[in-house]
């Protein structure tokens, strides 16, 4: 029997409040937090596995040098050592800009993201990508279009609206959404709301849509 701690889920922007049961320092249960304000004890199969994510035999958990055809395991400060010489050797050679830094981004990214540009700024690149630049590139577009402005990342108020679009969004599966499936279920169900869903295919949100297109 283990120790049932509060903590929240860093694999999405939502948050999640999360219980996760300790033993021996590792995680053997996770549950949704009833008494989080914000998620009202909601999680989703990603929070669920969290435990198999963090500790997870294939994780890497100390740094491998490829030596030939295979990887052996050396030490953090020969690891250091190492990049930050193979770094220097780029940027004498052919300039900061040869170097870009790819991390950071939204939940869990910002835990590394000021040493990050840190280092990006000592090295005298502007390089810097992140996920969201994948992942986020349409909303940034969409924001340039409506307000004329890209950078502000706006977010939808997707639990008051009366009508929403989603568009290539299949949140029943993927949430990225607060209680995505709840918020799905109550456009669904209220016959003064609209959910119009832009897919190319049957989605499962889809199959909730008042008009799919
Ligand atoms: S929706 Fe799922 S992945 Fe996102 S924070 Fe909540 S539990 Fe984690």
């Amino acid at each position: 029997m283990g120790e049932w701690k509060h903590t929240s889920c860093i694999l999405c922007a939502q948050n999640c409040g999360l219980e996760t049961e300790i033993e021996d320092n590792r995680i053997i249960n996770v549950r949704g937090d009833k008494s989080n304000p914000r998620s009202q004890g909601y999680c989703c199969r990603k929070g669920l596995s969290l435990a198999r994510y963090e500790h997870h035999a294939d994780r890497l958990a100390y740094p491998l040098k490829k030596v030939g055809d295979h990887h052996e395991r050396i030490s953090w400060e020969q690891a250091i050592d190492e990049i930050f010489e193979k770094l220097l050797q780029i940027k004498e050679k052919h300039g900061g800009e040869a170097i870009s830094y790819m991390g950071g981004g939204s939940v869990g990214g910002q835990m590394e993201v000021a040493m990050g540009l840190k280092l990006n700024n000592a090295l005298s690149s502007r390089n810097y990508y992140s996920s969201l630049t994948q992942e986020f590139s349409n909303v940034y577009w969409v924001d340039g279009r409506i307000v004329g402005k890209q950078g502000i990342a706006s977010q939808p108020d997707t639990h008051h609206c009366d009508t929403l679009v989603a568009w290539g969004w299949n949140g029943w599966m993927s949430n990225q959404e607060p209680q995505a499936r709840t918020l799905i279920l109550s456009l669904h169900n209220d016959p003064n709301k609209h959910f119009i869903v832009i897919d190319p295919r049957v989605s499962e949100t889809a199959e909730h849509a008042d008009i799919h297109l």
